[in-house]
């Protein structure tokens, strides 16, 4: 998948008396940091304040020991925010803090509600009135919630310091779409799953207290051993008392099937199968499905390698590497200016001719969104002297844009939105061109086949989309393929 794609976020929390709970933090954002490159941010509490340090730019680029050593405190949360372009500026940074009355709390949100509009016109305002709210970004979503729960925790002021999850038991039914929050007041971590659990929160123990992460690797990276995922409708408070959990909602599962093929870290762990196995099958299937007459597999780096992986593992033909990522092209890296263009794809990709020339490949990618770079990547491979290529996809073709967390822009950026495979066949300008279907996709990743979203792949959206928010990402005279059910 290009890396342009914008990601969903990533959230961490840690409650251990005695620990280093912000450098704990900080490993497990930088664990998490695949999710979101824009933001990072870590709240701690003391017991009885709670400090917020945020900035723009990678974790490793916004803490180091100097901004950690004062965070001192026995629990905190931390967010790792997606890039986008339009809307990146300090203000969006998470976590959100909100003081009220003596007290405060703060909120980290992976995800994308549907009905802001709604929530905020039941509070009397509208989205531009929210401080630093832009309409319908994330941004918008975490203030509201935010003001929501501020709202809410002041009608339930209570003595036995329940505040905040009482509060939250009234805003969250509210809430409608794709979230995982991690929320700290002075004394309490909550962890919440949206009904759907569209994005993925995991329980972790470790030494004095517990963890939850966006992924089971950053546990993994913390020293916590995974005890069980946060339930989809699920809320959680952990405290000195323990963890105690609260069902806001009946559950219906729609675990993002993206996590799968290519948001999660390779090494975490998703309905109880690993991912990178479940990579690695999706290209066995993707082979029994679209074999080819080929003299080598090869990965598009580093998104295609489990699949090619697998794809030259059951169809017997030779894997090889035949382009080269440089890993240290990060967002810093300045795009090349028009003269330079051509350059962009090769700062980040560049082929090896020697074990390309004369050869047919199967070049295997997990998805293919915009197809700018799969473009480039096809023309530098025939430059490099492939004599055919043939393109594997370990995914379907994506024409849907996500209203749920991830940012794809609009329906018109998506390269398989008004284009059959013979089209885009033609237009990447390979050989032959193969997308994984579905049932296969799913039957790859081992889990229950009820239990994913596939809106992008599918048009079928488990969380009706307002028209209002599909008009503006849709654009003109397109409608949803299906009637969308309601939760
Ligand atoms: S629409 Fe696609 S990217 Fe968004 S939650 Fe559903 S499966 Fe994931």
């Amino acid at each position: 998948m290009e890396s342009n794609i914008g990601h969903a976020c990533g959230v961490f929390g840690v409650y251990a008396p005695g620990q280093p709970v912000a450098n704990l933090a900080y490993l497990g954002l930088f664990a998490l940091q695949h999710r979101g490159q824009e933001s990072a941010g870590i709240a701690v509490s003391d017991g009885e304040f709670i400090t917020v340090v945020k900035d723009m730019g990678l974790v490793a680029q916004v803490f180091d020991e100097r901004r950690l050593a004062p965070l001192e405190g026995h629990l905190a949360i931390g967010h790792v925010r997606y890039s986008t372009t339009g809307s990146s500026s300090w203000r969006n940074a998470q976590p959100v803090y909100r003081e009220v009355a003596e007290a405060g709390f703060a909120l980290g949100h992976n995800g994308n509600l549907t009905n802001t509009l709604e929530l905020a016109e039941s509070l009397g305002m509208f989205p531009g009135m929210l401080p630093n709210a832009t309409e319908y970004d994330s941004t918008t979503d975490s203030a509201l919630v935010a003001e929501l729960v501020a709202q809410e925790y002041s009608s339930v002021a209570r003595s036995d310091g329940r505040d905040l999850e009482l509060a939250l038991g009234k805003v969250l039914p509210r809430l409608k779409g794709g979230f995982s929050f991690v929320l700290t007041d002075e004394a309490h971590l909550i962890g919440v799953r949206d009904p759907h659990g569209f994005w993925p929160l995991s329980l972790g123990r470790i030494e004095g207290g517990w963890v939850l992460a966006s992924e089971t690797a950053a546990l993994d990276i913390v020293g916590a051993h995974f005890v069980r995922d946060i339930e989809p409708g699920e809320m959680v408070v952990i405290d000195a008392g323990g963890v105690k959990s609260r069902r806001y909602a009946e559950p219906s599962p729609k675990l993002c099937l993206f996590e799968f093929v290519y948001f999660a870290r390779p090494d975490s762990v998703l309905y109880g199968q690993s991912v990178h196995a479940a990579r690695q099958r999706m290209g066995e299937e993707l082979a029994s499905q679209a074999m080819v007459p080929a003299d080598m597999v090869m990965p598009v780096p580093e998104s295609g390698i489990p699949a090619a992986q697998g794809f030259a593992r059951a169809s017997g033909i030779p894997y090889g590497d035949g382009l080269v990522k440089n890993r240290y092209v990060g967002r810093t890296f300045i795009q090349p200016n028009q003269r330079l263009r051509g350059s962009g794809v090769r700062m980040k990709l560049n082929p090896l001719p020697e074990a390309i020339r004369g050869k047919r490949l199967v070049v295997v990618d997990d998805s293919i969104v915009r197809g700018t770079t799969t473009r480039q990547v096809v023309a530098m491979l025939r430059e490099a002297g492939a004599s055919e290529i043939h393109f594997r996809v370990s995914s379907p073709p994506y024409r849907w844009p996500c209203f749920y967390g991830m940012d794809t822009g609009r329906r018109s950026e998506l390269l398989a939105a008004d284009m059959e495979v013979g089209e885009i066949r033609d237009y990447l300008g390979v050989d032959s061109l193969a997308y994984l279907e579905i049932d296969k996709l799913i039957h790859a990743t081992h889990a229950a086949d009820t239990s994913f979203c596939t809106a992008c792949l599918t048009g079928q959206y488990p969380v009706a989309i307002p028209d209002a928010l599909a008009k503006d990402v849709l654009e003109l005279g397109v409608e949803l393929p299906t009637p969308v059910a309601q939760p």
